[in-house]
């Protein structure tokens, strides 16, 4: 089985999708790595959704990706004493360290990092932005904030400090025990969420020590602010719309997604583009054309992996919202417009050997007209190499582990294939035409392109080019 796009989908599993059929299904409507989204559901629950991902990988014989998706320090007021308040536009409201149920005039925020960065001035978010409110004064237990858009405030509502740059780890106790409970069941990749500065990916690399890939979820300001040093770090990037576009103004996350996708093709790191792509399918089984209009600019962008989150996970239309997802990707990648959008944003080449050998391939392969382009790549890093190029072939990734090839699942333009380690020159190029044969990707008579490394077997050493003929 192949998938003809290169662009890849992420679907989030939640309640509506939980059993082996369904997810069976969103599988071959399209979606090639899969969210489990730890701000919901049990351990129990996601352990389930794991087991039977992994099953369904022995059945199709496909490498499947699994992402979690750690919850994060997210703020939250705390309950209300007789439900729901009105709050008024030009009232004052008290915010609270302590726990006791709140009213109209003061909540509790137990939440002592808010209170020790938190200055007057700073803007206050409740409800998805839906209550604004702006610090007027500013205590070790207290603060007091004019309400400047009013509405309904219900129980534990998430908040939003966009200005607020929060001295704490984007681990929590409760994510520190996801996260180990993901290690333990072994995840491809760590999903970090609201973080916002580069130390905070080195604590949750000491954590994951290279078992996960680590994914940084851009959503805060501060993020925005270090991007390039946390792009360095980080594995890949996801484009969070969501709370990003809480903390930022709406009409300023377009900008900032294209600068973020740029950002992370110059860097050869994957970057996902999550959150309202197709929306309004949780209820209806067609998207609004501004939707559609969405995720094929994520495309046109060249991003590696677009996101589904309740439109699969809870939604009435799991398996359209994943189909119609399919069907836009390829019909963008098919439009006579896209090579000509994807090579105007072509990043610089750069000056090692391993970089100018899969950049070569790339162009080798579409001079020549080759099939596909054939790279061994043990720990990924030819894959991402040769993907930031995005090719106009295939790219056929040979991995020796299973672990590698699920990472790669959400790469642009890849199919991953697992294969024992190569010894001889001879066994790369057989190996090579054989998968490609294989796997669907060349006929007889058809050439392709190999990358590899020699001496083999040894990591970041990408050196060599060949042309073979099938
Ligand atoms: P979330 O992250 O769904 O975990 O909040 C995505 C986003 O904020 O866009
Ligand atoms: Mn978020």
């Amino acid at each position: 089985m192949r998938r003809q796009r290169k662009a890849k989908i992420i679907a989030t599993l939640g309640p509506v999708s939980s059993d082996a059929a369904m997810i069976r299904r969103l599988f071959d409507a399209g979606a090639d790595v899969f969210r489990l989204n730890f701000s919901h559901g049990t351990k129990e629950d996601h352990k389930r959704r794991f087991d039977i991902i992994r099953s369904l990988e022995a059945e199709t014989g496909r490498p499947i990706g699994i992402l979690q998706d750690l919850q994060g320090p997210k703020i939250r007021i705390g309950t209300l004493k007789t439900g729901p308040v009105m709050l008024k536009a030009g009232d004052m409201l008290e915010f609270r360290l302590d726990r006791e149920p709140g009213d109209a005039t003061s909540v509790a925020l137990p939440h002592p990092e808010v209170f020790e960065n938190m200055m007057p001035g700073h803007r206050i978010m409740i409800d998805d932005g839906k209550l604004q409110l702006e610090a007027k004064s500013c205590g070790k237990d207290r603060i007091t904030a004019r309400i400047v858009v009013g509405g309904q405030l219900s129980d534990r509502k998430g908040v939003n400090l966009p200005q607020t740059d929060l001295t704490i780890s984007p681990l929590t106790p409760k994510d520190r025990d996801d996260l180990a409970f993901g290690l333990e069941i072994g995840v491809d990749w760590v999903a970090l969420s609201f973080v916002q500065r580069p130390s905070d990916v080195l604590e949750a690399q000491a954590i994951i020590q290279g078992r996960a890939g680590i994914m940084a979820k851009i959503e805060k300001p501060a993020a925005l602010g270090r991007i390039e040093d946390i792009v360095a770090l980080v594995d890949a990037v996801m484009v969070a719309r969501g709370d990003l576009g809480v903390e930022i103004p709406p009409e300023d996350v377009p900008g900032r997604q294209k600068e973020l996708v740029r950002l992370c093709r110059h860097a050869g790191k994957p970057v996902v583009i999550a959150t309202q792509m197709l929306e309004s399918m949780i209820k209806s089984p067609s998207p609004t054309r501004a939707e559609a209009s969405d995720v094929a600019t994520a495309i046109y962008d060249s991003a590696d992996a677009v996101m589904l989150s309740a439109e699969s996970a809870s939604g009435d239309w799991p398996v359209e919202a994943v189909s119609m997802m399919d069907r836009i990707i390829s019909h963008t990648e098919d439009h006579k417009l896209y090579r000509s959008i994807i090579e105007a944003l072509q990043p610089s080449p750069e000056d090692t050997t391993a970089h100018a050998i899969a950049a070569a391939a790339a162009d080798v392969a579409d001079a020549i007209g080759a099939s596909a382009i054939v790279a061994y790549t043990a720990s990924g890093t030819t894959a991402l190499r040769t993907a930031r190029k995005r090719p106009r072939v295939p790219i056929l990734t040979l991995s020796p582990t299973i672990a590698a090839a699920r990472r790669l699942a959400l790469l642009w333009g890849t199919h991953g294939v697992v294969t024992p380690d190569i010894t001889t020159y001879d066994e790369m190029v057989d190996h090579a035409k054989a998968h490609a044969l294989e796997e669907g990707f060349a006929k007889s008579g058809d050439r392709i392109v190999v990358i590899a490394g020699i001496p083999f077997g040894r990591q970041g050493s990408t050196n060599n080019i060949r042309v073979a003929r099938l």
